[in-house]
Order: structure tokens, then sequence, then C-alpha cells
């Protein structure tokens, strides 16, 4: 199958609520840009680099989505233009991507990674790490981010029980965050989990955001 018919496949299966976050990390602009014509408009990069030089060649309506692993001195790269960054694992990244954002007059969204995962390799905050950075005087006083919802990658495996219980437990953190005063610049609006192998599971457990590639765009 061609990669428009996967993405109108693709998009039929999702219900309305659910944004699909292309995941195009090592594909060439050309494989956006195909998707793109076919109306696809939110992409998803791990690298900064990358993502940089793919936006500065490709249309300027594009969201732009961090969804790897962040280190402090790359949010430069990126700070100018990225819509949102799903990757927060740890209070030091937050100061640094408000710090760049401010530098660009912009509020840069993002969303807290949650270690769901039992596998020792996937990054992420528990969920009382969360509630200290949501709840922070510190995080407060940082006016150039918004904190937009969770994020969570189930660990790899074909147990399906497994993984709806790990997607439970962030959905669950959500919900219990919702129901909560939370600060200003802070909404749980975003609950990204689901990739390729698991995404009609994140969905089943109150995804509204799935992080798409190799179902899309092949193996990479
Ligand atoms: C690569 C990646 C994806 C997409 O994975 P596929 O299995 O190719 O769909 C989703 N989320 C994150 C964080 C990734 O790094």
């Amino acid at each position: 199958m061609e990669l428009q018919a996967r993405l109108s496949a693709l998009r039929q299966k999702l219900p309305p609520q659910v944004t699909l976050v292309a995941v195009s990390k090592t594909k060439p602009a050309a494989d956006i840009l195909e998707a793109y014509q076919a109306g696809q408009r939110v992409f998803g990069e791990n690298k900064t680099q990358e993502m940089a030089a793919k936006a500065s060649e490709l249309p300027p309506d594009i969201h732009w989505h961090m969804i790897g692993h962040l280190q402090r001195n790359k949010v430069k790269n990126i700070a100018a233009f990225v819509s949102l960054i799903h990757s927060v694992d740890r209070f030091e990244l937050l100061a640094e991507i408000n710090k760049q954002a401010k530098r660009n007059g912009r509020i840069i969204p993002c969303l807290l990674q949650m270690r769901i995962a039992r596998e020792e390799t996937k990054h992420g905050l528990s969920a009382q790490q969360i509630k200290d950075i949501i709840f922070s005087d510190d995080v407060k006083q940082m006016s150039h981010l918004r904190i937009s919802g969770l994020m969570g990658m189930a660990t790899f495996t074909d147990n399906k029980a497994q993984v709806a219980a790990e997607f439970s437990s962030l959905r669950a953190l959500m919900n219990e965050l919702s129901s909560m005063e939370l600060p200003e610049r802070c909404q749980m609006d975003i609950c990204s989990m689901g990739m390729s192998g698991d995404w009609e599971i994140g969905v089943a457990h109150g995804s509204n955001m799935v992080r798409i590639g190799s179902a899309l765009f092949g193996s990479r």
C-alpha cells in the first residue's frame, strides 16, 4: 500500500478526537511532503537537528512535535518553531525550554513523560515527580511554557494486558490531576499514548494523541 492509502486507512480507524502525529524520524522530506499533500499536518521527530533541517525545507504550516529524549543543550535548535514537546522527563529541561521560549518570544506547550514501562531503557517521571513538577513554585514562575498533558510509552511486548495496564496507569494520573485545581498554564488536555504496535490499546484507554511511524512510513 502507498503512504497516502495507509494514511487514509489509519484516519478512518482513529476516533475523531484523536490527533495523529505522523512520526517521520529518519524518513526523507519527500515522504513528509507526500503525507502533507494528503492533508497530514502534524509530524513527530526525535532529533533536534533533523527536525530543524526538515522544518527549514518543508511548508511552514506543519506542526512539529518533539517526541524523543531531549538534551538540554539542544532545546535551542527547535525553540523557535516546535509546536509541542512530548518528552519532558526532568525539571531542568523545563527550565531550559522556558528560557529558550522566552528568547524566541513564544510559549512552548509541553507534555510530561511518565515512566509507565517496566523496561529500564524508557525515560520518564514517576507519578509523584509529575505532581511535584506541576505544583512547584519554580514551574509556576516559568511564564513561557505550558504543561498541556502527559505522554507515556508502554513496554514493547505482545502482552496486551500489560500494555493496557501501563496505559491505564497514565490515564488514571491524568484523571486525578484533572480533578484537582491546577496552576495557571497547566491543563490536562493531551494524553499522548500509542505507537504503531499499540495505538488501539492506547485509544481504548483514553489516549487522544497517537504517535505513529512505521505503520505509515514503513520500517526504519
Ligand atoms: C519512534 C517513536 C514512535 C513511533 O514508533 P512506531 O513504532 O514506528 O510507530 C512513537 N513515539 C516515540 C517516542 C518514538 O520514539
